[in-house]
């Protein structure tokens, strides 16, 4: 059974990453009332990829014999000045999300959990991916500007992107 310290820290970690998905699905709300659907269905991938996340910790949680609470979910950013703008939202987050991680495991060996620490670093490397998927749509935004062909050729671009099955 896992200690109560990481299993808190942990139950705590569900919420975030619930709060991530919110925090796409929000933008992608953004770009679809800018008919930017492209951006939109990245952003809809990326919440569902966030929500896998969420359930990731639970099982692990279930499978430890821990309680899981859901928490009450943090309003996200709703208002963007611009898709650039939202993706940095995304960095910000997705930064933010790569220190939690490293703190978690931080804790876990602290209280000397060996099985949470390697549970750990599959988020460690996905937070790694994850910066740089979203750094390098902030540098082609960052190139494109204010023109409107090259915002739409982007979003066409990002929205080929599927869903990918999730590893077990
Ligand atoms: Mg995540």
């Amino acid at each position: 059974m896992i200690g109560k310290r990481l299993a808190d820290e942990l139950n705590k970690q569900i919420n975030i990453e619930l709060f991530a998905a919110y925090q796409y699905f929000s933008m992608a709300a953004y770009c679809e009332a800018k008919s930017l659907d492209g951006f939109a269905s990245w952003m809809k991938v990326q919440a569902q990829e966030e929500l896998s996340h969420a359930l990731k910790i639970y099982d692990y949680l279930i499978d430890r014999g821990a309680t899981v609470t859901m928490l009450a979910i943090e309003q996200p950013k709703v208002k963007f000045n611009s898709v650039l703008d939202a993706f940095q939202t995304a960095l910000k987050n997705e930064e933010d999300l790569g220190t939690r991680f490293n703190e978690l495991s931080e804790i876990a060996r602290e209280e000397k959990d060996n099985i949470t620490y390697s549970f750990l670093k599959w988020f460690l490397d996905e937070q790694v991916e994850e910066v740089a998927l979203v750094s390098s749509v902030i540098d082609k935004l960052k190139l494109i500007g204010d023109n409107g062909y090259g915002l739409l050729m982007l979003s066409n671009e990002l929205g080929q992107r599927q869903p990918e099955p999730t590893a077990e």
